[in-house]
């Protein structure tokens, strides 16, 4: 007997489009792709704030099956970025499989398949579930008193409005992260002026991130693909690299530490400035920022760095503990995401009516990224413990796509009606990641988006390696399989 699965992607952003292209190359014909956004692009669509740019190389920050030659430059920009990935769904001719402004509000396993629900009402049935919701999603606005007093303008830089003006404004930026060192950056040269509010100062190391790509560089690449391919492993192996220095201390990670130092030191001259911006805990425990233009924005006539606490927003500006006001026009605030919400707000319930509120009720946990206990053929992409600070997410993305389609072969053949991971396999799972996670640079002491509200290092702490030998094939002991009505 065959059947074939019917699957809901929840999410067009880079894991929801390699699944779907995975899926879609693996032969399973009948998935929809919901998305809420009106395109495709997960956070390179939310994402479009001035200077928004990629600091992984973009010959590296592509899919495996849609090899771009010609990016404009070494780090591409947000909108390109955003370009190319609606591109690869056009190229694919994923549109008709895609639903755009459409918001999945539940989804609910009855026993057999899933329900999922979206805002508008309507109601899917489905096999399978596999949620690729992203994790840098949804924005977070911090809880400073009087923010909703402010006179002047305040955007946040996930929820950007093209039509914000910033030339000739008196520009407060709150958020030292990527996005902060980005926005400065780029509002810098038109703002009035710019006063950049540092809580924690983060290590920026120096890359040529404005690198152009020459165009010949691009024609070569395109009638050469075999030479395309050749860079893009050599790219995916240097990326091993950077997973190495992160997971385990050496004399490698050290390097890379006393490089962060040293842009600092001959970037910032002045003592005092410098002594300011020194983090207090090492390089590469947060993301890592890079930039090859901040500390020069800063040191600017028209900037300023402020690192005395914010006490609070007031119609005019902001107030700082030490008694100061700064007057402000445009309110930018740079303060990232709830990073660990991953589905939710969705309401998901799986097996028995159990909810994944329930079941993350102590955070988030996933066995190897992908499956939930309780939750059957329900499966993630880029879920818990996904390598953000590591490992390419295209090509985690496509991996994990590909091993869920061994689940919905099994499927089409008959072999299972349902599939759950196990409480024991993810349970061990976890304790082994948590140990792994251990010596790794994002434990040693510092305050990250890494960290969930239990203080637990959301990442993956092995080589991608090891992360393909776990998502190869699947385990079939730590799974129960339901055919025909019985576990
Ligand atoms: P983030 O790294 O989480 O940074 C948030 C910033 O907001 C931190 O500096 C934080 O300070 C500050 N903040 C939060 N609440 C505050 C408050 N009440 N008062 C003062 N400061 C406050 O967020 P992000 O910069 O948006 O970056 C998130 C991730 O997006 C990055 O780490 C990266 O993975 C990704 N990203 C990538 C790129 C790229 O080029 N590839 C570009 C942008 C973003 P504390 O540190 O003190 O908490």
């Amino acid at each position: 007997m065959t059947r074939e699965p019917r699957v809901v992607i929840i999410g067009a952003g880079i894991a929801g489009i390699a699944t779907a292209v995975t899926l879609q190359r693996a032969g399973f014909g009948d998935f929809t792709i919901l998305e809420k956004g009106s395109d495709v692009g997960g956070v390179w669509h939310w994402n479009r704030y001035p200077g928004l740019t990629c600091d992984v190389p973009s010959q590296l920050y592509q899919f495996s099956f849609a090899p771009k030659p010609d990016w404009s430059g070494l780090f591409a920009p947000g909108a390109e970025i955003q370009r190319y990935l609606r591109d690869v769904v056009d190229g694919c001719g994923l549109g008709d499989r895609l639903l755009l402004n459409t918001e999945v509000v539940s989804a609910t396993f009855s026993g057999t398949d899933w329900r999922v629900t979206t805002s508008g009402g309507v109601e899917l049935e489905a096999d399978f579930v596999i949620a690729a919701t992203g994790v840098l999603h949804h924005p977070f606005t911090p809880d400073i008193p009087g923010l909703d007093t402010f006179a002047g303008d305040v955007v946040h830089t996930a929820r950007w409005h093209d039509d914000t003006v910033t030339d000739g404004r008196r520009i407060a930026v709150i958020g030292t992260g990527s996005t902060g060192v980005q926005v400065v950056s780029a509002l810098q040269p038109g703002a009035a002026r710019i006063s950049h509010l540092v809580r924690s100062p983060q290590w920026v190391m120096w890359a040529p991130m404005g690198l152009r790509q020459p165009a010949a560089v691009g024609r070569l690449l395109r009638k050469r693909p075999a030479l395309h391919r050749k860079l893009y492993a050599v790219f995916l192996w240097g990326s091993g690299i950077l997973a190495d220095i992160a997971t385990r201390p050496s004399w490698r990670r050290r390097l890379v530490q006393t490089y962060a130092r040293w842009s600092l030191r001959t970037q910032v001259r002045n003592p005092e400035l410098r002594d300011r911006l020194t983090p207090d805990y090492q390089p590469l425990c947060k993301r890592q920022v890079v930039s090859s233009s901040y500390y020069r924005a800063i040191r600017a006539d028209n900037a300023e760095v402020v690192t005395a606490p914010i006490d609070r927003v007031t119609p005019r500006g902001i107030a700082l503990s030490d008694g100061r006001e700064i007057d402000v026009d445009l309110l930018v605030l740079a303060t990232g995401f709830h990073t660990h919400n991953y589905m939710r707000p969705m309401r998901i319930r799986g097996r028995d009516g159990i909810s994944l509120d329930d079941a993350w009720a102590k955070g988030p946990r996933a066995y190897r990224m992908t499956a939930i206990p309780g939750f059957p053929n329900l499966f993630t992409v880029l879920g818990p413990n996904s390598p953000t600070g590591s490992i390419s997410l295209q090509y985690s993305s496509e991996l994990t796509a590909r091993y869920i389609t061994q689940w919905l072969r099994r499927f089409r053949d008959g072999e299972v009606d349902t599939v759950e991971v196990t409480e024991e396999a993810t349970a061990k799972f976890n304790d082994d990641a948590g140990q792994a996670l251990g010596p790794t640079v994002w434990n040693t002491g510092c305050n990250s988006w890494y960290l969930t509200d239990e203080g637990n290092v959301d990442l993956w702490p092995y080589d991608r390696k090891t992360m393909t030998a776990m998502l190869s094939r699947p385990d079939y002991r730590d799974f129960h399989v339901q055919k025909g009505g019985g576990l």
